[in-house]
């Protein structure tokens, strides 16, 4: 072993830099703790520190209550049957593609997926069809398209796709398509919908019965102020027996999740987070109140958000030529937006974007969502003395 202790030695002190920063960053604003996650972490941050009085599988553990959490709290929140904790979002949509599909079988997917949607259905061995959509500026998805992605499967293989699936809200506009609307005229073809729900359950009220969706993906360190990775997937009806299959040699261990799956801290942020993510959700008008003032504001200075307007949701996608014309003549370049924001404590539009980003104004708030938008005033007045 020839690994120097002295360059190892760095390894043991990574600092983050300032948390201290106005966060805009889509991925981070729902996952930033609680603190109750914050204390959990520290608490149960030891490897398999949950497994104390494990009885063989996580979700029947009644200490701590991953078992009432899972079986009773969980159904609850999300509308489901049945749930059960991953790793995380795409966790959960491969656990429900891989044990209700079979190789060779096609999913429908909304055009505007995750890539994890799709390495998903690839790790599945699924065939995917896209549903188109309207492009630029709205990115409107047809529910219609739905019925037409499926007739076109059919007709061209002779097998009605497996599973469709929607990204609700997709993760570059932020637009929350009508699901109930596509649930329908998936089961009039008799497929079921998965929604993914990974920037929106936990924000957002989500009832997947009240939708009519037969699974959802959650991702807790995107949206439930949960440290990752840890998700969590519902299921409705008879799936869950599908879904939440056991293995025939090793009775009580659920195969789709290997046996078990979050063992640790991550689990117990989601949980210790959990009263809190309840309760923020039933605030989620003042969230797009805010985020459709925001908009307005950036929409006031010459930026164009595209995706639906008025918008529906905190994470929002916007064209700035007038940052982009800066960005030609500043000796900068295009690093002046992050330079300028970064020196007002703002974090969270990508070092080097300035003609297009995307941002979340979820749990910002009214008083530093107003400091956004005098620095951007700020920051466009400099540039165009
Ligand atoms: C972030 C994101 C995911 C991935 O979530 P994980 O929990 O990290 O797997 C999936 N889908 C969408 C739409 C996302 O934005």
């Amino acid at each position: 072993m020839t690994l120097d202790p002295k360059k190892l030695a760095k390894f043991a002190s990574i600092e983050r830099g300032p948390r201290d920063f106005i966060n805009i960053d889509p991925l981070q604003t729902g996952g930033k703790l609680t603190p109750e996650a914050q204390k959990a972490i520290v608490e149960w941050g030891d490897g398999y520190s949950v497994c104390d009085f494990c009885p063989g599988c996580l979700d029947k553990m009644k200490q701590p209550p991953v078992s009432e959490f899972v079986h009773e709290v969980l159904p609850e929140f999300l509308g489901v049957d049945g749930a059960r904790i991953t790793n995380g979002a795409r966790e959960a949509k491969f656990a429900v593609m891989h044990s209700i599909a079979s190789e060779g079988d096609s999913v429908v997917m909304d055009g505007l997926a995750h890539y994890s949607s799709i390495v998903a259905a690839q790790r599945a061995r699924l065939n995917i069809e896209s549903v188109g959509h309207s492009g630029n500026p709205d990115y409107y998805i047809d529910p219609e398209g739905y019925g037409q992605a499926i007739e076109k499967v059919t007709s061209e293989t002779g097998k009605v796709p497996a599973l469709a699936l929607l990204t609700y809200p997709d993760g570059n506009y932020g637009n929350l398509p009508d699901a109930k609307k596509i649930a329908s005229i998936c089961h009039e073809y008799d497929v079921p919908l998965l929604l993914n729900c990974a920037y929106s359950a936990g924000r957002m009220p989500i009832d997947a019965k009240a939708i009519g969706a037969d699974f959802v993906s959650v991702s807790g360190h995107k949206s439930m102020a949960a440290s990752g990775p840890i998700g969590i997937v519902g299921v409705n009806g008879d799936y869950v027996d599908t879904v939440f299959r056991k293995s025939p040699t090793h009775k009580i261990k659920e195969i789709e999740f290997l046996g078990c799956t979050a063992r640790g801290a991550t689990l117990m942020t989601l949980m210790a987070s959990f009263p809190a993510v309840v309760e923020r959700t039933q605030r989620w008008d003042e969230e797009v109140a805010n985020a459709r003032w925001f908009s307005e504001k950036l929409e006031g200075m010459g930026l164009i958000q595209v995706g639906q307007k008025p918008h529906n949701h905190d994470l929002m996608f916007f064209e700035a030529p007038i940052f982009y014309e800066i960005s030609q003549k500043v000796k900068k370049g295009r690093y002046f937006l992050y330079k300028e924001l970064k020196a007002r404590q703002i974090h969270g539009i990508k070092a080097g974007l300035t003609k297009y980003f995307k941002l979340s104004t979820y749990g910002v708030g009214k008083e530093d969502l107003s400091f956004v938008v005098d620095s951007f005033e700020e920051i466009i007045d400099k540039y165009n003395k």
